[in-house]
């Protein structure tokens, strides 16, 4: 959501700003702007719109080697020129870029008013630029110091002043900040991407830090002034893989990546030997993997899906008791912490806020909470008592595809450890196992269904309303279909259980409002086809996922993709492909912006 970028250096800074400003287009975002200082004077450049708007707006004999800028996804006003970042003091000497909510930036903005300051924006986060001039006196660093100790809320913030030529402060409490470290040139942003291609050598700001940057070097210290040692990391992502690498969209290209990004999340995790699997950062000793009695999951949106496709997973898999839920209501309804329970948090970005701050809840009460993330270094997978990193690569698509395959991964994984702790015999293990490892040839078979689903997108594509039912392990994906098509082609949908469309929602159903069937051959199949002729005998049309050979589905759907066999419970790695491409093709056909729908935000870091 929204995102910052700085760049103090050699070269200059405007390229570099809209850039990074492009690479963090993903996150989402309604408007951009930057602000370049040279020769003592800050030049600031915002527009509503696009980042392609913003670059045609910024002249292109600006100059300066240092910089600021800034993707606004709108909080606190509307999407205008005037409310876009960055924000200026009445002299135009400082500029800040602010990502997240001042609270209390009434009672500030009141009070500045009162004192003379004029604002020129709705937003909150002007308060910060009148606040930092209302303290400067020569000292930036301070200056911005003093003004965040009245803040309430979060922040990832950069600032200049236009007398400290190439200074830049960093600061974040809430939002993500990132410092790249170049020779003789540094780079800060909300995530990696955006200085990929220039550095790997970077050092992760944490909440109530602040960060002094200059060409040459940086300091680190909280808002007392105490200097805070930071450690150096470095990144593995590769800048390919934020690159489209042909594909029409990033993501058709997260889609087709789905076989390798699988692999790659089980790679030295299988135990084939022993019907098993290996997970390094889990933390805990076999022991206390055997003491645990329960399980809960929490996350958000297609997260969330993953964490239902696991509770059933674990509970039938490893017979532990397990649940998952929405992490923004488990941190409002005072959750009872149970003893010998463990809980994941789940989330792609690892900055997801609503997880996040569940998560700190169930840890201030004691709870063990491990980490399901992609995202390295991320404050989740930092705050977290272990976890497992999911190794999807970089996800850029806003709508999530190979994270949700790959969270699904890492929690097939774990189930292995505890089933075999638990009932899973050694025979049983070694062919689930097996299985496991076989599904990415059994989705490249899948992709190659690529070109039927678009001409079943086509026919389908005008309907207004659009269900998806599953049953069983299979009904989170459902979820997920339906969630998939909302998300990038704005068709309304939802998911149901296959069983549930008698109490209610099969008055819906009609010739224009067709269904996406979810059939396996599992035990469920029988019943699910049963249901099927229910939606068929009251005219509503049906595109059914079924099982190669599966004829009496074919007899009674409309259409129909197959798909090949796997364990029974594998399906929901396989039957969400052909969903993530069916909502691919629809949204394509209705010319929807796939990549960055509108109102969505990839990395969610407001409440
Ligand atoms: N709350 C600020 C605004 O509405 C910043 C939003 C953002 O994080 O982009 O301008």
């Amino acid at each position: 959501m929204c995102g910052i970028v700085g760049y103090s250096g050699i070269r200059p800074a405007a390229p570099i700003l809209l850039e990074g400003l492009k690479r963090l287009e993903y996150r989402g975002y309604d408007s951009a702007g930057i602000s370049v200082g040279h020769e003592g004077k800050l030049t600031v450049v915002k527009k509503k719109g696009k980042i392609k708007k913003l670059r045609e707006a910024v002249p292109p004999k600006i100059q300066g080697v240092y910089g600021i800028g800034h993707t606004r996804w709108a909080t606190h006003g509307q999407v205008n020129d005037e409310n876009a970042h960055p924000h200026s003091d009445q002299s135009g000497n400082i500029t800040i870029c602010h990502n997240g909510i001042i609270e209390n930036f009434n009672i500030l903005k009141s009070k500045l008013l009162e004192e003379g300051y004029i604002f020129v924006s709705e937003t909150d986060s002007e308060v910060i630029a009148h606040l930092v001039s209302k303290f400067y006196d020569g000292d930036l660093e301070q200056a911005v110091k003093t003004a965040l100790g009245l803040l309430e809320g979060t922040y990832g913030i950069l600032c200049m002043h236009a007398d400290e030529p190439g200074r830049i402060i960093g600061a974040r409490n809430g939002s993500p900040l990132v410092l790249g470290i170049g020779e003789g040139e540094m780079f800060l942003a909300s995530d990696v991407t955006a200085m990929m291609a220039y550095t790997k050598h970077v050092v992760y700001i944490e909440d109530g830090e602040v960060v002094d940057v200059t060409p040459e070097g940086y300091h680190t210290s909280d808002l007392n002034n105490r200097t805070i040692s930071k450690k150096i990391q470095h990144i593995s992502w590769e800048l390919d893989e934020i690159e489209k690498d042909g594909y029409e969209t990033f993501m058709l290209k997260e889609i087709f990546e789905q076989p390798r990004s699988i692999t790659r999340g089980m790679r030295g995790r299988l135990d084939k030997e022993n019907g098993a699997a290996h997970l390094g950062g889990l933390n805990l000793t076999s022991q206390e993997l055997l003491n645990i009695e329960r399980i809960k999951i929490i996350a958000a949106g297609t997260s969330f899906h993953a964490g239902l496709v696991a509770a059933h997973l674990l509970e039938s898999l490893a017979r532990i008791p397990c649940t998952a839920e929405l992490a923004s209501e488990v941190r409002y309804r005072n959750p009872i912490v149970e003893k010998n329970s463990l809980y994941f948090a789940v989330s792609q970005s690892g900055e997801t806020a609503d997880t996040l701050y569940a998560m700190r809840e169930l840890k201030r009460k004691g709870a063990r909470v491990l980490g399901i993330c992609n995202v390295v270094g991320s404050t989740i997978a930092r705050e977290s008592d272990g976890g497992v990193y999911i190794h999807s690569g970089p996800e850029i698509a806003v709508a999530s595809t190979k994270a949700f395959t790959s969270q699904l991964t890492a929690f097939y994984l774990f189930t292995v450890i505890m089933a075999r702790m638990r009932h899973l015999s050694l025979k049983d293990g070694m062919v689930f196992v097996r299985e496991l490892g076989e599904i990415p040839s059994i989705i490249e078979k899948v992709l190659e269904k690529d070109s039927e689903i678009k001409i079943l997108a086509k026919k389908y594509a005008g309907a207004k309303d659009f269900l998806f039912m599953g049953r069983g392990i299979n009904y989170p994906v459902a979820l997920e279909g339906a969630l998939k098509l909302k998300e990038i082609s704005y068709i309304h949908a939802e998911g149901y259980s296959a069983a549930e469309i008698k109490h209610g929602p099969i008055a819906l159903i009609n010739e224009e409002t067709p269904s996406m069937f979810l059939i396996p051959n599992d035990e469920l199949r029988e019943k699910t086809i049963s249901n099927m002729k229910e939606i068929k005998a009251r005219k509503g049309p049906v595109i059914a996922l079924a099982v190669d050979g599966d004829s009496e589905v074919g007899d009674v759907a409309d259409d129909v993709i197959y798909i090949p066999r796997t364990h029974d419970l594998l399906y929901p790695l396989v039957m969400v492909v052909p969903l993530q491409l069916f909502s691919y093709h629809c949204a394509r056909e209705l010319g929807r912006d796939v990549d960055q729908p509108r109102n969505l935000a990839k990395s969610v870091t407001v409440e």
